[in-house]
């Protein structure tokens, strides 16, 4: 049983063992399956709810090197050509589905790229993707365009190109800003390309700077974890996105802990972590920052927003493009095939590339969007009322009335509440709000 087991306290400290933590959808992944492709077709063919946002993602999945806690499907060894045949599938792909009845007319509202390193391509390259995406669906009623930057590909050349195409919200995998701790952790890129991609980023004036970092990489101490925080204020980002160092299964770090026969992954343990985001939240909010979600600070919570996150947590519909990557179309869940041979050839097919696939009932989406809304640290309740005609306090009595007593969160009148040590731990806290049959030891 590892820390994020239903039936653990949340507040107990633990090793960090092997597996996710971060909830990042419902039902899990593990439910979705095969045999309901066909689900997609006909949420595909359905029409629009009036009202529902429209978002696109498009994944990126090249890196110039596999960072050891990295879990995503990545390719470090693709050459321009194939980077190339890649993108037009994403093309290809994104043309069959703006025809379905779904998506036919609607605009997308939000737009991310993400990855893999997203700024691992060409200015030309970004440049022609996006035209042929602007074509095919016109981003100029787009509030917010996102993309993932990785410090050491961003020249100067590369970060006008990517304002040039309409980017609001330029977020960079910063991580640590110890050489020796990025080194033994495998990221590609150093301190120093650090600094000058921030304030090249500054120099292009967009809208939003993001900064992440990870707290508990391996060998993290506590006195390179307070330099991290003091640098990250001395550059005063728009916000700031911390995450807790995973380790889940398909890992470099989980390999070798298992050639070495070892349970326990070399890095902090929970306690440790949820300290070091603690602290690293309080130095922020003392230097004007506001804490908008469990792993977020933002300077100006009134101009920062973050739409892809929070337009997803609220039921919007998401076109995922490129391999493995995930949508959300008129509550069907889907992902795309996960290697890149099979989504090349199904695209080239005319078929959706679909690897798995989950329709939500009505309940399920507003467990979902509960769920995920309490990673921001207040949940409205008459959005819920109004939404699912569902009287979350009553609904959820048992569990909030079991959290409330440890402390964790408060239901008033009007919202669901969560006190700091219950946003530290808020992906530990969501199992209990699962359906019954959702609740596995295995948490992905
Ligand atoms: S840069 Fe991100 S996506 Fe690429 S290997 Fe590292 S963690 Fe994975």
């Amino acid at each position: 049983m590892n820390s994020d087991s239903p039936s653990s306290s949340p507040a107990k400290a633990s090793s960090t063992l092997a597996g996710n933590y971060f909830v990042s959808n419902y039902p899990p992944f593990s439910f979705w399956s095969e045999n309901q492709k066909v689900e997609v077709e006909m949420a595909l063919n359905s029409e629009p709810t009036p009202g529902t946002k429209l978002g696109v993602y498009h994944h990126i999945p090249f890196c110039r090197k596999r960072c050891h806690f990295c879990y995503f499907r990545v390719y470090t060894d693709k050459n321009a050509k194939e980077i190339q045949t890649y993108l037009d599938a994403t093309i290809a792909e994104l043309k069959s589905l703006a025809q379905r009845p779904l998506i036919r007319g609607r605009k997308p509202h939000f737009v991310y790229f993400g990855g893999g390193t997203p700024s691992y391509l060409s200015a030309k390259q970004l440049g022609e993707l996006t035209d042929q995406m602007k074509a095919v669906l016109p981003w100029d009623e787009a509030e917010e365009v996102a993309f993932e930057g990785e410090p050491g590909t961003l020249n100067a050349a590369k970060l006008s190109a990517i304002k040039q195409v309409g980017v609001t919200r330029l977020s960079l995998g910063i991580e640590n800003f110890d050489d020796h701790i990025l080194e033994i952790n495998g990221r590609a890129h150093r301190s120093g390309e650090v600094f000058t991609a921030f304030e090249r980023a500054r120099a292009e004036k967009f809208d939003q700077i993001n900064i992440d970092l990870i707290a508990g990489m391996v060998e993290e101490t506590e006195a390179n974890w307070q330099r991290n925080i003091e640098q990250t204020i001395a550059l005063r980002p728009d916000s700031v996105t911390i995450y807790q160092m995973e380790v889940p299964y398909n890992t470099t770090i989980f390999k070798e802990m298992k050639a070495q026969g070892k349970l326990v992954a070399p890095v902090a343990d929970w306690q440790t972590k949820r300290r070091w985001v603690k602290e690293a939240f309080a130095a922020l909010e003392a230097a004007g920052y506001t804490i908008a979600s469990g792993y977020t600070a933002v300077l100006n919570p009134k101009r920062t927003k973050f739409l892809y996150r929070d337009e997803l947590w609220s039921g919007a519909d998401l076109l995922g493009l490129g391999v493995a990557s995930f949508s959300h179309a008129a509550g069907v869940h889907y992902q795309n095939l996960t290697e890149m041979e099979p989504y090349l050839a199904a695209v080239a097919a005319g078929e959706l590339p679909i690897k798995r696939a989950f329709r939500t009932s009505p309940e399920e989406r507003m467990i979902r969007e509960f769920i995920l809304q309490m990673k921001l640290g207040r949940v409205r309740l008459g959005y819920f009322t109004a939404k699912f005609g569902v009287d979350i306090a009553r609904r959820f009595a048992t569990q909030l009335g079991h959290l409330e007593a440890e402390g964790l969160l408060a239901v008033g009148a009007d919202a669901v509440t969560l006190s700091r040590d219950g946003l530290l731990c808020v992906d530990t806290l969501l199992h209990e709000f699962f359906l019954q049959q959702h609740r596995t030891s295995q948490i992905v």
